[in-house]
């Protein structure tokens, strides 16, 4: 397959690839849209085992960070970098000033930040060879990292879907957290704080024993995490999680977690609508770590400190948003990610316009 023939190509307004033959560094920037303005999204390491699966995984995610920014009303395009190689092994800080060198040749349609494999520490490395990283500690702008904030959104969305689905709190149901990385470790903080049950599972072994001992959940294997007696099924992992073949298995009505791309496929959404299952869209219901990136950046071009309470504003505003897609989704008898598709599109298409 080509580039411009990828269905998740979806008419890009560019993808960069960039080489570092000092370092080693391989690396795809894809820009989706500026439409609403420079592009804005992580930047992911991972050992993708050929170039053209890591270029799918860019032109993808950069789309999902139009849609993202999009419905959190921030003024950020949608793009995305991918790293090829391991996080765990291949990283220094000459890697990521060479990455900041490639970002600096998008010429500022492309603001970086941090995403899976990628910490603040190694921002900090591409912060001394161009300015458009965000997510940051240790200037007055800074964000910080953006993964409790990620979590706030994440809590509250889930929180949301709850009422709807069972009328009442989080207080006494049972949650299922797949991933207690960033995002999950701070969600299950949060739910054992306000009185949830907890049922996770990692590949991570120290961290789950981490979350267990704080919050006092119950550890299960990782594909046992999908026959759990739980209201709530939380993916808070890689994507895909949410597939046809394990609807089947999922006992609750409610989906919603951290992760990207947690529908396998748009037939998963159609079928988990079919089902009366409630499904929080993912790129709406995380759009707080993205929020918060904003912030920072905004606070860097006005040359001011990081205002936290713009940040709250625009999260408060997100989950009114939310809470709008599920009522449609009811009034109009369609799927969440449907509606919320068609939120981010109309938006995007606006300022296009
Ligand atoms: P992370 O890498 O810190 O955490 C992911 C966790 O999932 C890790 O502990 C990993 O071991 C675990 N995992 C991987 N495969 C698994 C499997 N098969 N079963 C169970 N656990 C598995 O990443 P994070 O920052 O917490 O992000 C988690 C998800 O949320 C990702 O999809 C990311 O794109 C998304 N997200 C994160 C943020 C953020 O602010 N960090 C914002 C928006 C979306």
């Amino acid at each position: 397959m080509t580039l411009f023939d990828s269905p998740a190509f979806e008419a890009h307004e560019s993808v960069n690839a960039f080489y570092d033959e000092a370092t080693g560094l391989k690396t795809i920037i894809a820009v989706h849209s500026t439409a609403r303005g420079p592009a804005a999204g992580g930047c992911r390491m991972w050992p993708y085992p050929t170039a053209e699966a890591a270029m799918e995984d860019a032109l993808r995610l950069s789309r999902a960070m139009s849609y993202k920014n999009a419905v959190a009303d921030i003024d950020h395009g949608g793009g995305k970098a991918v790293i090829i190689g391991d996080s765990k092994t291949m990283k220094s800080p000459a890697l990521f000033e060479a990455f900041g060198r490639a970002v600096d040749a998008v010429g500022g349609r492309y603001w970086t930040a941090e995403d899976v494999g990628v910490s603040p520490a190694d921002l900090q490395a591409a912060r001394r060879t161009t300015r458009y990283v965000a997510g940051l500690d240790g200037h007055p702008a800074a964000s910080g990292d953006p993964s409790p904030v990620t979590a706030e959104g994440v809590f509250r969305g889930l929180k949301l879907a709850v009422k709807r689905a069972y009328g009442g709190d989080i207080s006494g149901l049972t949650v299922a957290i797949q991933g207690v990385g960033h995002v999950g470790a701070f969600l299950a903080e949060k739910l054992h704080a306000a009185g949830a049950k907890l049922i996770i599972t990692d590949v991570n072994q120290p961290a789950l024993d981490e979350v267990a001992a704080r919050t006092g959940a119950t550890v299960v294997a990782p594909d046992a995490i999908f026959d759990s007696k739980a209201d709530v099924f939380a993916p808070c992992a890689l994507g895909g999680a949410v597939t046809l073949a394990n609807l089947d298995r999922l006992q609750g009505r409610v989906i919603a977690g951290g992760a990207n791309n947690q529908l396998a496929t748009p037939e998963a959404g159609e079928e988990l609508y079919r089902r009366g299952l409630i499904y929080a869209p993912d790129y709406v219901i995380n759009g707080g770590g993205i929020i918060n990136v904003a912030g920072e950046i905004r606070a860097l071009d006005a040359g001011a400190a990081f205002d936290p309470v713009w940040v709250e504003g625009k999260l408060s505003r997100l989950m009114e948003t939310l809470d709008e897609v599920f009522q449609r989704s009811v009034d109009e008898k369609r799927p969440t990610h449907v509606i919320a598709g068609e939120i981010a599109r109309d938006r995007i298409e606006a300022a296009r316009r």
